[in-house]
Order: C-alpha cells, then sequence, then structure tokens
C-alpha cells in the first residue's frame, strides 16, 4: 500500500518454486520488510505464497517502473523463470529507469548425467522436428507452446497442465493429463509408464521441480529432445 511505513520493499518478480522459497525466506528473515511476489496470472490457482502476492502485467517496462515508484519498492529480484524472457528484459529496464537495486536470481541449467540420452537443439522448431514418427511424447512446455507441435499427426502427445484448457488443445493426437508435475522421480516414472511413453519434449530450465522427469526418463532410458537456453 503506499503510505506503508515500513523502510524496506522488495518485490519479487516469481512464478516459479524458487521465487516462492525465496518470499518465505525474506518474510521470516525481515520481518519489518514488506514482501511482495508479482505473478503473471497464468495459473488459475496459485499455491500459496508467504507475504504480499499481486497478480497481472505491469503494462511493459515503464508500468513496472510506475508500480516501483508509487509502492516504493526498495530491492527488485528477478526470480521468473529462465525462459521468460520478455518480463526479465522488462525487469532490467525498469531497473535503469527508476535505479532501485537490481538482483537476478536464475537457477543455473541441468547438466548432462551418466545415463542421460538428451538431443539438445537450440529452439522448440527444432525440438519438433527431431520427434521420430510414431513416438508417444510427454510435451513439458507451457500451454502457449503446443500449438506449434499440431502438424505432427503422426506423433501421440501426452501433455500436462494444471488448469484445464478452456479451448480444446489443437494437437490432432494426445492425452491430457492435468496436474502439477510429480516432484519425485517415483511419481514421473509411473506417468512415464501409464502413457508409454517413448520421448520427453523439454527446455532446459533447470532446478529441482521440473527434474523429476528427467530422473525418471534416465532411470528408463528414454530419450530426451532438450531445448537449450540461449544467452
Ligand atoms: P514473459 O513472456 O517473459 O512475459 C510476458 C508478459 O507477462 C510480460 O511482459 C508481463 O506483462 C507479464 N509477466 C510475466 N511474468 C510476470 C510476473 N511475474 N509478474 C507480472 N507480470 C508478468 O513470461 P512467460 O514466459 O509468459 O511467463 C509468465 C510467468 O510464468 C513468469 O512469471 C514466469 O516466471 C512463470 N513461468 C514461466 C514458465 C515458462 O516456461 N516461460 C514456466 C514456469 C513459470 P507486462 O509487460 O504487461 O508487465
Amino acid at each position: 500500500m503506499p503510505g506503508d511505513r515500513r523502510n524496506e520493499t522488495v518485490l519479487i518478480l516469481g512464478g516459479t518454486r524458487e521465487a516462492a522459497d525465496l518470499a518465505r525466506q525474506l518474510v521470516a528473515d525481515r520481518p519489518d520488510a514488506r514482501i511482495i511476489t508479482s505473478l503473471a496470472g497464468r495459473t488459475r490457482e496459485p499455491a500459496p505464497l508467504e507475504g504480499e502476492v499481486r497478480t497481472g502485467g505491469f503494462g511493459g517496462a515503464p508500468g513496472l517502473a510506475r508500480f516501483i515508484e508509487y509502492q516504493g519498492v526498495t530491492q527488485l529480484i528477478d526470480a521468473t523463470h529462465p525462459f521468460a524472457r520478455q518480463i526479465s528484459a522488462n525487469a532490467a529496464e525498469a531497473a535503469r529507469l527508476t535505479g532501485v537495486p537490481f538482483e537476478v536470481r536464475t537457477r543455473n541449467p541441468w547438466t548432462k548425467r551418466p545415463g542421460d540420452r538428451w538431443t539438445d537443439v537450440k529452439t522448440l522448431e527444432e525440438a519438433r522436428d527431431a520427434i521420430p514418427s510414431g513416438a508417444r511424447v510427454l510435451l513439458a512446455l507451457g500451454s502457449q507452446h503446443i500449438r506449434l507441435f499440431s502438424s505432427r499427426e503422426d506423433v501421440h502427445f501426452v501433455v500436462r497442465m494444471i488448469d484445464r484448457p478452456e479451448e480444446p488443445l489443437s494437437l490432432p493426437d494426445h492425452s491430457l493429463v492435468l496436474g502439477r508435475p510429480g516432484d519425485s522421480a517415483a511419481v514421473e516414472t509411473m506417468l512415464l509408464l501409464a502413457y508409454s511413453v517413448t520421448h520427453i519434449v523439454c527446455r532446459n530450465s533447470g532446478g529441482k521441480a521440473a527434474y523429476a522427469k528427467i530422473e525418471a526418463a534416465r532411470q528408463l532410458g528414454l530419450p530426451v529432445i532438450m531445448v537449450e537456453r540461449t544467452a
């Protein structure tokens, strides 16, 4: 709230497990500070967060800069997903415009371990084209990227989503699984086996939360088509 008398106001750009952990830690460590997490609003029922939460776009870098000034933000932390490029660019620009201290907390990418069978690709288009005909693919991507794969009529896709999509998926042949990613390799193995998955397509987002499926793929000897991070 404007006019809040606390000296410190930390704005965390979130939407990730790491941002939620950070909010919890800051609320515990800095009881005199206002800790605000910002969410884009893509998930209908986001997991509960410690501290304050605000939801929805700011209106680009200028909108974020206005928010920072109006709310008296004293520290800005970008803890968004490593593939959420626009908000990170906006955060850097808003920090430049306002001069607010700015920190980026990006997860390290996963690195290949013995037993991993990864095909590294640079783009989602390359990932789509690398899927062999007849494959059954766990498409572990955000809903906005699913449409790109609709030309692969020769592939069965398994799509997991937190919320039921408002419109039917544009994929010709698919199974829809509603729920959050499993947090252990054992849970992910059950999914992969239940749907007879032969390949996984995902992006190298790093972090613990999404790693369970990579571990499960290694244990089952399944190939992973991995979209690399670009600089
Ligand atoms: P994006 O393409 O970088 O952002 C698009 C627009 O969404 C931004 O310009 C901004 O709108 C708004 N936005 C994004 N993150 C926001 C936040 N934390 N708070 C307020 N507004 C936000 O982002 P995205 O890839 O769609 O991801 C959206 C959110 O989901 C991010 O917060 C990210 O951490 C989370 N997430 C993304 C992925 C992924 O694979 N990309 C995976 C897991 C979680 P305005 O310009 O209007 O401010």
